[in-house]
């Protein structure tokens, strides 16, 4: 058994108006507690469309909720002529702790490459937010059985030049992009192959340390139906959850995974 607290993180990716955002969230944070849900077992995380932060921020503060919230995404810039960007302080100042960056959309439909991906981690670090890496390989890599290569230089890259510790501070979600949103989930066996190798490159490359402290999330079709399998693997420390992060009660009971 390790010391990392599981993540249990839900992208609704661009699902949800602020008001539908407002319901889901009273939902789940209903649903938590029905279930004795905690949340030293199982950390929560919402990571709604920017336009929904303010309405969720209003609704954890006014009710006192222990759910945590973030973003998809972030500028590299701190502010300025970039039309249509959002910077780490606007986060901040909103109360956002994670910041989702390297998702396999962004990469696919904003060009994104690994270097992008972490300088923008590199910032929402120096912010004083925890960044959520994803990488994952495409089917064709899955294929010719290079996945494991394909995703360590993923993380290689885009973590070039960072320390031990700083490593240790962030969280790495694998989501391979063949099971984004398809309803086939990697076997849990197929999960924790490549969740491993993570690790175990952490451990070559920063120690034990940082290895042993790193959380690493699998990401793709989980749902309450497969997530105790997969976070009975040695190296899966939780989920980044789309479709199923919609629904209230099966995200709460995904959270639960460990009662
Ligand atoms: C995701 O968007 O990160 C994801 C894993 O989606 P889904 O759970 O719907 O496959």
């Amino acid at each position: 058994m390790s010391n990392r607290t599981p993540l249990m993180a839900g992208n609704w990716k661009m699902n949800l108006d602020h008001l539908e955002a407002n319901h889901l969230l009273q939902g789940l944070a209903m649903a938590l507690s029905d279930a004795g849900h905690d949340y030293t077992e199982c950390e929560v995380l919402v990571i709604p469309p920017f336009t929904d932060i303010r309405s969720v921020q209003t609704v954890v503060e006014a009710d006192s909720l222990d759910i945590k919230y973030g973003a998809q995404d972030v500028s590299i810039h701190d502010n300025g002529a970039y039309t249509g960007e959002i910077s780490t302080a606007m986060l901040t100042k909103l109360g956002c702790t994670y910041v989702v960056m390297g998702h396999s959309e962004r990469r696919e439909y904003h060009n994104e490459s690994d270097e992008l991906v972490g300088a923008k981690a590199r910032k929402v670090l120096d912010a004083g937010m925890t960044p959520i890496l994803c990488c994952g390989e495409a089917l064709e890599v899955r294929k010719a059985g290079t996945h494991v290569d394909f995703v360590l230089g993923q993380i290689r890259a885009a973590l070039a030049g960072w320390s031990a510790e700083e490593v240790a501070k962030i969280v790495i979600a694998y989501e391979p992009i063949w099971a984004i949103g398809t309803g086939e989930t990697a076997t849990a066996a197929d999960a924790q192959e490549v969740c491993g190798a993570i690790r175990q490159a952490l451990r070559s490359d920063y120690g034990d340390a940082t290895a042993d402290a790193t959380r690493i999330l699998y990401g793709g079709s989980a749902k309450p139906a497969n997530i105790k399998e997969l976070m009975a693997q040695a190296d899966i420390d939780g989920a980044l959850v789309g479709g199923a992060s919609l629904k209230a009660d099966s995200f709460a009971q995904m959270a639960g995974f460990y009662a």
